[in-house]
């Protein structure tokens, strides 16, 4: 019988890979992962982790405002880049370090360096070469800036944290997630923020309401979003970038970031050589085990192309540790993912848009209602809240929550229990609220 150095050979120390990692460990295996960078992936990094903290950050301008109609009096607030800076590059350091505990702690062995499969049970790092039973491959995504004049002038997500100077003046290129996330973020920390999106509306796939609903948040926020509009051509000049957008319009910022989607990382790791198939955007192909064209290469996670979420690599990662080292075959239902955009204000949703129900149960009943929410009575904020229910009718099922406000992704995830649990209108109906919470809203909507 053939040996192998480990049961488990992990690419990648992000969220799957260090999920998979560890709990393949702990079972029992014996399992090694290779990283050559931080641990923590894309998410801790330069994702999910430093872009929530510095979305906190952005909150303060308006918190600040706000609070005069509550009584306070505070002097002229200062942002101070700089330390914000310098706290997160601290606070994700020891995060960075607390991944290497739980790997160290379950019996990981680490290896640091650019791996590269050499064949279906073999890894070549550095002068190195280790065996596995199982390879998994966790390398995740980075993001695709597309072939625009003056591209080596803009730059992408995983440098916005650092940025320097602060940019006074920042055009957002991209309508999905990551520009707008980073559009509000740079509004409130005091950027002139002009968003361009090349089609009508922002954030493809969200429910048609909520992303007019947002986008009319973001522009009284004071973010200048440019629908069906598209940058033709980059220059630099003494005072700063200058992008020609279409019919003859110029804007002149001090940075220009392109959140225009994310590909999978799967270049250098020798995977063509060995013949896993990839997809047209270079995603591992696999099936619903997460197995790829190569029975012992299995991917999980952004390299893989499903939904690119940090809990969506985390299951999946569970799925193949389940199936290798314990529990037995199992398949992820992707069905009612709950997801939000830290867009200020938030969006929280689960389940089917109202064009996807229409299009999947037919006749369906719709639910929802805008308000000011109880804070901004004496806040002076002009902010509201959007919240929206879709009922297959049939079934009363409630297939599809949408909500844009306060902690929107906070209140969604609960009522995410709820809809995979099958939880039909009735039961929202019957259910007390809490009062007064803008949650309650769900549980009172009667028209
Ligand atoms: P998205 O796919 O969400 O959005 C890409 C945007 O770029 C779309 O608006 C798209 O327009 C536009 N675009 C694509 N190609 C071009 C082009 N050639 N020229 C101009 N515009 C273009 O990608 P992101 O980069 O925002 O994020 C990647 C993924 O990361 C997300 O889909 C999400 O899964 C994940 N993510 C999740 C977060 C969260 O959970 N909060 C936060 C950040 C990222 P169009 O609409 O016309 O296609």
């Amino acid at each position: 019988m053939q040996t192998f150095d480990f049961d488990l050979f992990v690419i990648g120390g992000g969220s799957g890979g260090v999920r998979a990692a560890r709990m393949a460990a702990q079972r029992g295996a014996r399992v090694a992962l290779a990283e050559c960078a931080e641990l923590g992936g894309t998410c801790v990094n330069v994702g999910c982790i430093p872009k929530k903290l510095y979305s906190y950050a952005a909150g303060y301008a308006e918190s600040f405002e706000e609070s005069a109609g509550y009584g306070w009096k505070i002097g002229e607030p200062h942002f101070d880049w700089a330390t914000l800076k310098s706290r997160r590059a601290d606070e994700i350091h020891r995060l960075n370090g607390v991944y290497r505990g739980l790997l160290d702690g379950a019996g990981v062995t680490l290896i640091q360096g650019w791996a590269q499969l050499a064949d279906p049970h073999s890894v070549q790092v550095g002068e190195k070469r280790h065996t596995a039973k199982h390879m998994l491959i966790a390398t995740g995504g980075m993001p695709f800036v597309p072939d625009v004049a003056g591209r080596e002038h803009v730059v992408v997500s995983d440098a916005m944290f650092d940025l320097d100077p602060f940019p006074k003046r920042l055009l957002v290129v991209g309508g999905g997630y990551i520009a707008c996330e980073f559009a509000s973020i740079f509004n409130g920390l005091g950027s002139e923020v002009i968003q361009v999106q090349r089609n009508a509306h922002l954030l493809n796939g969200f429910d048609d309401d909520v992303r007019q609903f947002l986008a009319s948040e973001m522009r009284r926020a004071g973010i200048d979003i440019r629908l069906n509009s598209e940058v033709e051509m980059i220059t630099r000049r003494p005072e700063g970038l200058c992008a020609m957008l279409g019919r003859g319009q110029r804007v002149d910022v001090d940075a220009i970031l392109y959140a225009t989607g994310r590909v999978p990382n799967t270049q250098g790791l020798g995977l063509e050589a060995l013949g896993v198939k990839l997809d047209a955007r270079g995603g591992v192909v696999v099936d619903a085990h997460y197995r790829s064209s190569v029975p012992s290469v299995f991917a999980v996670g952004d390299v893989s192309t499903r939904q690119q979420l940090t809990p969506v690599a985390l299951a999946e990662a569970m799925v193949v540790v389940d199936a290798l080292f314990g529990k037995g075959q199992r398949q992820l239902d992707y069905e009612f993912t709950p997801t939000a955009v830290f867009t200020h204000p938030n969006i929280g949703t689960c389940g089917y848009t109202e064009a996807q129900a229409r299009d999947k149960f037919g006749d369906v009943t719709v639910f929802s209602s805008e308000f000011r929410a109880l804070r901004h009575t004496l806040s002076g904020s002009k902010e509201r809240t959007f919240m929206k229910l879709v009922v297959d009718k049939a079934s009363d099922r409630v297939v599809g929550i949408h909500m844009v406000g306060a902690d929107a992704g906070e209140i969604v995830q609960g009522f995410a229990v709820a809809m995979r649990a099958g939880a039909t209108k009735a039961v929202f109906d019957s259910t007390i609220g809490i009062h007064p919470t803008a949650a309650e809203e769900f549980v009172t909507m009667r028209a």
